[in-house]
């Protein structure tokens, strides 16, 4: 265990000069506090999480102190936007604090979001506010504790400081790591500006860093490419078995890494809808939840144009068309393990779809559906969980076609049909309404619900006694709750 002033840092990204990043200085919050600490983030540190509760702690991730090897810079990118290309955004309210190595010898990134204006803040006041601060930290190790790659967060620091949204609320940091802060955007960046030199010194440092084994592979670059067409479609399967829906899934918004990156109005499916849409200014739906599999597509895409200077163009479509069979092998592999299957038959991928329309189409809860029907027998769970669907006709068919497979499937005693299935199928997941919560005791200054929930969330896996208010649906007021852009 390390105390926090024992910290070993190695900033390679910003080494590689003023041409990626540029040096500010983190803009303190006022009165500083604690609001909440992850205990598997703070391991990822060696820090002991008793030094979450020092007022130091506080003073450093809100913005008041730094450690001297710390290199606090602000990244430039760019990316497309809903379709269109923003030549110029960078890190308009974040700063990489330096990198962190571990004892286990991993670097993680310190961002620190919310920490003031830089020069990308563009119109914006460079602040986060305690809202979508809150948000960002419960998703981020809500996510990771489903097995969903993601950022982490490793606090939320809460201030008096005045910010205007909709209205005046309080201004918040969230420390975010990330094994790099690299986004489809920086290539892009590079690509668009024609600045060829740096953009090949910041594919090599991707290379070195993150995909030292892309080394032995002839053409190491196509070999990354494929690396990340596969990770990409591997954590946009996982969103999609597990009902999580991003919402702003811009370039600049995608990781180099294949982790969930950057939080906004994002949502897990309560009543399973494929057109479901979490964030309220796109109109058009396209980053609703269904579109979530292509719109991973046209990311690539978007970073495969701006890689051509590095690939033939043959090369990267052909690593472009492994997209949607690697999506499809993780889903469906996923899939089959939620429904109890420990085989593979050709008509799976029917059985799942059509399970799902049945959902869609009777709003069913996606979450406690695939839990309940591992707490019974096959036979059993489908006649308690009848009574959620409106065609029973249609339901009655699945359950038969769904019995019969998994009596194919193998014999295995109820019990391990309960533990294999409760280990891939959560009890609690991070439903907005939960979030909603959390985060009005918070702004009346309370945080022991954010940290409950963070608590809960970090075992979604595991039947926890006294929570069971964590695994309900949500009551009426929760359902459609309007989650405000704005952060
Ligand atoms: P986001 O929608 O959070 O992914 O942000 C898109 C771009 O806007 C990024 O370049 C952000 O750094 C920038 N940005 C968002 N909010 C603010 C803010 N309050 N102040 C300055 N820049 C911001
Ligand atoms: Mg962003």
């Amino acid at each position: 265990m390390k105390a926090l002033d024992e910290l070993t840092f190695d900033n390679r990204f910003a080494r590689l000069g003023d041409a990626f990043s540029t040096h500010v200085l983190p803009e303190p919050l006022d009165e500083p506090r604690l609001v909440v600490a992850s205990k598997a983030a703070m391991a990822l540190l060696d820090l002991d999480p008793a030094v979450a509760e020092t007022s130091v702690f506080a003073e450093l991730f809100g913005g008041h102190k730094l450690w001297a090897e710390a290199e606090p810079r602000a990244m430039v990118y760019s990316g497309h936007q809903f379709g269109g290309y923003t030549p110029q955004l960078g890190d308009g309210r974040g700063l990489l604090l330096g990198e962190v190595y571990n004892q286990a010898g991993e670097h993680w990134d310190l961002h620190l979001k919310g920490a003031g204006m830089t020069p990308y803040s563009r119109m914006g006041d460079g602040r986060a506010v305690l809202r979508s601060s809150i948000r960002e930290f419960l998703a981020s190790e809500a996510l990771h504790a489903l097995g969903i790659p993601s950022s982490r967060a490793l606090c939320v620091i809460g201030s008096s400081t005045p910010v205007w949204r909709e209205k005046q609320e309080r201004g918040a940091m969230v420390l975010r790591l990330a094994q790099s802060h690299i986004r489809f955007g920086h290539f892009e960046y590079f690509y668009y500006t024609k600045k060829p030199e740096q953009q090949a010194e910041l594919a090599e440092h991707v290379l070195n860093l993150h995909y030292p084994e892309c080394r032995e592979q002839p053409e190491p670059y196509l070999a990354m490419f494929r690396e990340i067409v596969e990770r990409n479609a591997e954590m946009i399967a996982k969103w999609q078995a597990y009902g999580f829906c991003h919402g702003v899934m811009n370039t600049d918004n995608m990781s180099i890494l294949g982790i969930t990156f950057d939080f906004g109005p994002f949502a897990f499916l309560d009543d399973f809808d494929a057109h479901f849409i979490c964030n309220h200014s796109d109109h058009e739906g396209r980053y609703s939840f269904s579109n979530q599999v292509p719109i991973g597509q046209w990311n690539l895409s978007a970073l495969a144009q701006a890689l051509t200077p590095f690939i033939s163009v043959d090369a990267l479509k052909e690593a472009l068309g492994l997209y949607l069979p690697f999506y499809q092998a993780h889903y469906l592999d996923l899939m089959r393990r939620r429904l109890g299957l420990t085989t593979a038959e050709d008509d799976d991928q029917k059985l799942v779809e059509s399970v799902l329309k049945l959902m869609q189409n009777s709003g069913v809860d996606y979450t406690l559906f695939f839990r309940r029907l591992g707490d019974e027998s096959a036979e059993l769970a489908v006649k308690r969980l009848r009574d959620d669907f409106v065609d029973l006709a249609g339901f009655d068919a699945w359950a038969e076609q769904y019995k019969a497979r998994v009596a194919r499937d193998g014999d295995y005693t109820q019990e391990q049909r309960r533990e294999r299935m409760h280990a891939v199928n959560p009890l609690y997941i991070l439903r907005n309404y939960l979030a909603q919560n959390a985060i009005a005791a918070a702004e009346a200054g309370d945080y022991s619900e954010v940290r409950r929930l963070n608590e809960v969330l970090s075992k979604p896996f595991e039947e926890q006694a006294g929570m069971e208010q964590y695994a309900q649906r949500p009551p009426d007021w929760g359902k459609h709750l309007e989650i405000s852009c704005s952060s």
